[in-house]
This record gives structure tokens, C-alpha cells and sequence, in this order.
């Protein structure tokens, strides 16, 4: 019994010393400690050219190019084997006739039962075609890149170039006219024309810069809700008169790690292309919510909680293939100056980077929801309270241009007041008697109907504790015979720079 499980042990070596031997496709040979090799076989005769009887009795570094034994390379492998109980490499080896081919090696120390170093196995395989396959493959890659890189240049230069030569038309139009006409009515009005086209344009290299990441980021934790909130009278003049907007937000803290700039151009981008694909009027719907979604629900998005703003329309809805390619950079049905194709690029770059996503969901003649989602924050419940404690300083803006109407609350918006305005005197008097909580009032003076100054003393009267400033593009004379500053109202000249508004603020600052 023993004895001839014994030999059956035997008849198995033997079997697995023949196979060793006779396997084409690897070179499997040992090395004694001291690197000479002890056996050889068909692979390793086949690979590196050499006869058993060569080879055998010789030091394995002749494998080695010249560089690599002058490297120390080969005893280094010995080494790294015998400490680490394996090495592993990919590189050149040299065959006998001199030629080279790219190896992986995979070294072994054996071992006996008391520990002690006998030598080492090691398999070669040439990997060289597999190597000159990846070679190729990444060559390719590379052209294919080359060409869609030219492809989004040539897009580019067609879409947006005819977008910034609209703009700067209008810009040296304006300049012309700046120089010729003494009217102070119409060079007011080529002003705001001209700043609109200016605002227009940079708001494109926002869009571009977003798209090609080159803009880092700024986040913090924000109330998504709030923010939504406060850029509301910009969304508003973004839809014409024949469309509403709706807000639907939940009342409960929304806290998010975002980038307001990026957020708020995301959301405007969204409502624009909601308004674009409904001209015949319609609603427009953002809603904001607190939501728990399953791994996989949305894109690659992991399980978890997030914050879910989403953009409805009402409106065309986009077909399947539009749909496919909505978020591609400079992809657009649009007509030529109508659509930079950035829209929807901007928005997706905006939730990639923030690990968010972003999901379409539409339907030809039906509308479109557009979902974002951002991963929510855990607040202390401390931070909560406090954050509630800091609430901004409401601030009513009156401006009669809806575009100076547009950077005012911009601007206002940058410094952390919460944003309410109005279009002229009524609409604000109205406002404000909704409001209790506005603290400060900043108004045009030159409006038709009601002035500003109008405005300003019932205010005063009605609302004493209400700090007021009057904006003007006038000097202070010229403001009904000095009325104005004699009652001790904050003056500010227009067109008023940040930095200018921060200084007024401050004066007006209580204390
Ligand atoms: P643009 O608005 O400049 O065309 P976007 O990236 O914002 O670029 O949108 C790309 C395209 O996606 C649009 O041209 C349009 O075909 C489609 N699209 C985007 N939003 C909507 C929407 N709300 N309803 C229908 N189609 C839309
Ligand atoms: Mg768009």
C-alpha cells in the first residue's frame, strides 16, 4: 500500500518534470543561489536561442542587456526574490543572437524544509507583441483625441466666434456712438447696451472655462434652498412675461457642498433652455428637496443622501438623439447665434465635479426635467442654528433697467445680503409693506412715475427704521436742487463698482 502510493508520487514528478520540460510557451528554468543556471527548458531554448548544454553551468545576467548588468540589475532581482519570497518585472532580455524581446519575469526562491536558499525558478514569457499591441493601441488613442480636440476647436470657432463678434459689434457700435451723440439719454441707453454685451461675454468665458475645468471650484456648504431663494429675481427676468416661474422648495435647511457662481449660472442655463423650448409660453419649474437614493439609481452616483434640484418644463421636449448628446460640449438645435451649445455642458461639468450627477429626463411635445444632484452635507446642529442666526440683511433694489436691475442684485447677492427687488417706486412700496424684514432700501433716482427721491420720503415716513440709498448717474446738485443729500439720504454715483457699494454699506452700517 504505502509502497505503491509511493511510486505513484514518483510517477507523478516525473510527469511533472516532463511536462516543465517539454512546455513551449513558457521559459521555466532554476538558478542556483548564486544565479548560475542549473536547468533548462524547450521554452527557454525556444525564447532565448540557447541549447541546454550552453546554457547550463553559466551566470543567467548574459539574459541581461548591457545596461541593465552594468545597472547591477541582475543581482538586484536575486536579492529582491530571496527577501521578498517573489520579483516580478517586465523589460528588455537579450537571446543569444543578440536580438531583444520584451519579458515578464517572475522569479522564485526555493526553499528547503529548514529554510535554507537552494535557488530560484524563474518564468519568462515574450510579452513583446502583446507590448507593441498596447504600443499601437495608445498611438491610436492619441490621434483619436488629437482629432475630436480639433473637432470641438472647429466647433468652437463656428459657434462662439459668431457669438463674440455679435458681442464686440456691439460694443464698438456703442463706442461710435459714445463719441457722436451728445444726448445723455441715448448714450445712458448705448451704456447699458453696451455693459450687457459685455456681461454676455463674460458669462461665455465663464461657460468656456467650466468646460474646459480650467476654473477650480469654489466650495463650501450652502443652503441650496436659500441660494435658490436669493437668485430668484434673476431667474424671474430670465423668462418673458407670457411664462411662469414657479419655485417649489422644501422649507427644511438644504445644506450641499457647492460653488454658488458655478450653481447659479447652472440654474440660469437650465431655466434659459427651459424658456428656449417653450415659445409658446408655458411653466417653468424648480424644485429643490432633500432626497435618499439607491446605489445605481442615478448614473455611478453611490447610495446615499443628496440634495435634488430639478428644472421643469413644459415645454418641446427633446428626442431621443438630442437627448443622447444634450450635455456634449457645443452641441446644439439651435440656429446659429441662438445656442452656444455650453448649456447643459456647463451644468454637467458643475455636478461631475461636485461628485453629483445629472439626470434628463424628457419627452418630444410633453417638456423636460432636467435632475441635479449634489451629495448633502451633515450639519451640527449647532452650525444649523447658528447659520439661522446670521441670516443676510434683506435688502429691496429698484431699478427701473431691468439689466442694471440684473448686476445690482448680482452684486448685492456677492456681498451675502438676501436680494428682494422692484421696478419702480410702487412696486417697491408694495414690497415693502409685505416684508416686514427688509433693512435696507437701495433705489435708482431718475424713474419714471415715482422718483427715487419720491420714494425715499415715504419710505422715510412710512418705514423709519429702513436705511435708504439713492443711486444716480447724476451728481449729487443735479438731484432735485440738492433735496436729497440735504434730507441725509446715502448717496451713491452711478455706475457704482463693487468696491463702491462695500464703502456705502459700510457708512450706512448701523453704529
Ligand atoms: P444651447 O442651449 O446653447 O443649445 P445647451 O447645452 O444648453 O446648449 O443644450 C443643448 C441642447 O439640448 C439644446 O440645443 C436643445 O436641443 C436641448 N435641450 C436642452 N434643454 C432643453 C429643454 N429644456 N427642452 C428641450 N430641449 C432641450
Ligand atoms: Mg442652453
Amino acid at each position: 500500500m504505502q509502497q505503491n502510493s509511493l511510486s505513484v508520487v514518483d510517477v507523478e514528478a516525473e510527469r511533472f518534470r516532463h511536462f516543465i520540460v517539454s512546455v513551449t510557451d513558457y521559459a521555466i528554468y532554476t538558478l542556483s543561489p548564486e544565479g548560475i543556471v542549473v536547468t533548462w527548458n524547450a521554452g527557454a531554448q525556444r525564447f532565448k536561442g540557447y541549447h541546454p548544454e550552453e546554457i547550463i553551468g553559466r551566470h543567467f545576467s548574459v539574459f541581461y542587456t548591457d545596461e541593465e548588468q552594468a545597472r547591477g540589475r541582475p543581482a538586484r532581482a536575486l536579492e529582491l526574490a530571496r527577501t521578498s519570497g517573489k520579483f516580478e518585472d517586465e523589460g528588455w532580455r537579450v537571446r543569444k543572437d543578440g536580438t531583444r524581446f520584451w519579458a515578464s519575469v517572475v522569479l522564485d526562491p526555493i526553499r528547503d524544509d529548514a529554510g535554507e536558499l537552494l535557488g530560484f525558478t524563474k518564468i519568462t514569457r515574450d510579452i513583446t507583441e502583446r507590448r507593441n499591441a498596447a504600443e499601437e493601441l495608445e498611438r491610436a488613442r492619441e490621434v483619436l483625441f488629437q482629432s475630436q480636440k480639433l473637432e470641438a476647436v472647429g466647433k468652437l470657432t463656428g459657434g462662439i466666434a459668431h457669438d463674440f463678434n455679435n458681442l464686440l459689434n456691439v460694443v464698438m457700435n456703442g463706442l461710435d456712438l459714445l463719441r457722436v451723440a451728445p444726448d445723455p439719454a441715448i448714450r445712458a441707453k448705448t451704456l447699458d447696451t453696451m455693459e450687457r454685451a459685455a456681461q454676455r461675454g463674460a458669462s461665455l468665458i465663464q461657460q468656456l472655462l467650466t468646460f474646459a475645468r480650467q476654473q477650480p471650484l469654489l466650495q463650501e456648504t450652502h443652503d441650496i434652498g436659500r441660494i435658490i431663494r436669493s437668485f430668484e429675481a434673476v431667474l424671474r427676468r430670465a423668462v418673458p412675461s407670457g411664462m411662469r416661474l414657479q419655485l417649489q422648495l422644501q422649507p427644511e435647511v438644504l445644506p450641499a457642498m457647492i460653488d454658488v457662481t458655478q450653481f447659479e449660472a447652472a440654474l440660469l442655463n437650465l431655466v434659459v433652455n427651459a424658456r428656449d423650448a417653450m415659445p409658446d409660453g408655458g411653466v417653468v419649474q424648480v424644485d429643490a428637496a432633500a432626497v435618499q437614493l439607491e446605489a445605481g439609481e442615478v448614473e455611478q452616483l453611490p447610495a446615499g443622501a443628496y440634495v435634488r434640484v430639478v428644472v421643469r418644463d413644459t415645454g418641446e421636449g427633446m428626442s431621443p438623439e438630442t437627448q443622447l448628446r444634450a450635455v456634449e460640449p457645443f452641441f446644439t438645435t439651435k440656429e446659429v447665434g441662438k445656442g452656444t451649445g455650453l448649456g447643459l455642458s456647463q451644468v454637467y461639468g458643475l455636478a461631475q465635479q461636485s461628485q453629483g450627477g445629472l439626470k434628463i429626463d424628457s419627452r418630444v411635445g410633453e417638456g423636460t426635467a432636467i435632475e441635479l444632484y449634489f451629495p448633502a452635507v451633515e450639519l451640527p446642529v449647532d452650525r444649523l442654528a447658528a447659520s439661522h442666526e446670521f441670516a443676510a440683511e434683506k435688502v429691496l433694489l429698484v431699478d427701473d433697467q431691468p439689466d442694471v436691475l440684473e448686476t445690482a442684485i448680482g452684486l448685492f447677492s456677492h456681498l451675502g445680503y438676501d436680494v428682494l427687488s422692484a421696478n419702480d417706486g410702487p412696486q417697491a412700496l408694495e414690497t415693502l409693506r409685505r416684508h416686514s424684514d427688509i433693512a435696507i432700501l437701495f433705489s435708482d433716482v431718475v424713474m419714471p412715475g415715482m422718483s427715487g427721491v419720491d420714494l425715499a420720503h415715504i419710505v422715510r415716513q412710512e418705514f423709519p427704521a429702513i436705511r435708504v440709498i439713492l443711486a444716480s448717474g447724476y451728481n449729487q446738485s443735479a438731484l432735485e436742487g440738492g433735496k436729497a443729500s440735504a434730507d441725509n439720504f446715502d448717496l451713491i454715483a452711478k455706475p457704482y463698482r463693487l468696491s463702491d457699494l462695500i464703502k456705502t454699506l459700510g457708512a450706512a452700517q448701523p453704529g
